[in-house]
């Protein structure tokens, strides 16, 4: 092994992501390499859909996971639906609506958007009134934004489209494996996540899903999708039917890996898995109270995976960061944009959300900010 892997410490990961990994999902890397056309792999890659369907709750048959990291399962919703002069309407109350924002942008899209104050919610009465005045190709928004620890209201924003042309699409990347995430349930379209945050896999797959509109909308395009390696139409012939035909190599070991965190999240049942999450946010939260820290968001909006808390006034936000990975190995985020220097994020994100994490963090931030 080369002397600098061998360096590399054992840190404790409870920032914005990634999350802790856990051993059996290392064990899973370091599977021999097949090929990628190879009948096992090819099993390998038909439950890895099924597994995927469970976790999402859909039944949306195009469900699989693009190559690249969650912003490449960004732009693989994006650029397989849009089309140049298409309307689409983001949401944004934080980093991850503007890089929607920026991303449907580029496509050619005629792009509206609706902020809102960092740290609160989209607010569904101004959807609304905006649905009322103008139709758009696709209403997008972030699930869980992790630059603020805010959960957005998904499932009012997919009743307010039901039953129109509009295609929901919806990024998940923090909020899948560590809260309820229900695709068809919710009349999402398009949906795309992660698999460094709450599925507790190394960052480098997408797991995305098109419901049956959204294959229409690709299907019925004007135009070739303007991304060779992310188009879809492509993609699918690898990954469904009897013959599969070569795209690009998939990253096999990546794919084992996400085929065992997903075991693991399945095994372990989503409920509980979503009950772990919620329960350590809580002790955590009690924890940082005690403490006299404020969170950033109002309860009822908060997130269990990521707890956005405010930096007490006269604190070093850097050197408390600094000494926690120094002293006390153990990383925790810093505030984005607007929130830089303000707020610390501290992720409980799948295989990190457990009460000696928790424990650990507070003695440690105890320590750090000399209390
Ligand atoms: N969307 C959200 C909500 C995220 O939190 C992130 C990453 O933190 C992304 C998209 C982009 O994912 P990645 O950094 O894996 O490309």
């Amino acid at each position: 092994m080369s002397n600098l892997l061998k360096e590399i410490e054992e840190i404790l990961l409870m920032g914005p992501g990634p999350s802790d990994v856990p051993d059996e999902v290392y064990t899973a890397l370091a599977t021999h390499t097949i090929g990628h056309m190879d009948p096992y792999f090819i099993t390998i890659m038909d439950e890895i859909k099924t597994q995927l369907q469970k976790v999402i709750k859909t039944s949306a048959k195009l469900t699989l996971p693009a190559s690249g990291t969650g912003s490449a399962g960004m732009e693989t919703c994006f650029v397989n639906l849009i089309e140049p002069g298409d309307r689409v309407l983001i949401l944004i109350n934080g980093v991850f609506g503007m890089r929607m924002q920026d991303v449907a942008t580029r496509l050619g899209a005629r792009v509206d958007t609706l902020e809102f104050e960092w740290g609160t919610p989209v607010i569904i009465d101004a959807v609304k009134k905006k649905l009322d005045i103008n139709t758009y190709k696709i209403v997008a928004v972030v699930h869980a934004e992790t630059s603020t620890g805010v959960r957005n209201p998904v499932a009012e924003i997919g009743t307010l489209l039901a039953g129109s042309d509009t295609l929901y699409l919806v990024d998940a990347v923090t909020s899948l494996g560590g809260m309820d995430v229900n695709m068809d349930k919710w009349g999402i379209d398009s949906l795309y996540s992660g698999t460094q945050k709450c599925l507790s896999c190394p960052p480098g797959l997408a797991p995305i899903a098109f419901s049956d509109k959204s294959v229409a909308a690709l299907k019925g395009r004007k135009t070739k999708v303007p991304n060779w390696y992310l188009d879809l139409t492509m993609i699918i012939n690898y990954w469904e039917g009897h013959t599969r035909a070569y795209h690009h190599t998939a990253p096999i070991n990546m794919l084992y890996g996400l085929y065992q965190a997903l075991d693991l999240v399945l095994a372990e049942g989503l409920d509980t898995v979503f009950r772990r999450h919620l329960e350590n946010h809580q002790a955590l939260v009690a924890g940082l109270e005690d403490m006299g820290m404020q969170m950033l968001v109002d309860e009822q909006y908060r997130l269990p995976m990521l707890n956005a808390v405010k930096v007490p006034d006269g604190i070093d936000e850097a050197g408390v960061r600094k000494a926690l990975r120094m002293e006390h190995k153990i990383e925790i985020g810093a505030g984005l944009g607007p929130l830089a220097g303000k707020i610390w994020r501290i992720g409980l994100m799948g295989h990190t959300a457990r009460p000696e994490n928790v424990n650990r963090l507070l003695a440690a931030l105890k320590t750090a900010l000399g209390k």
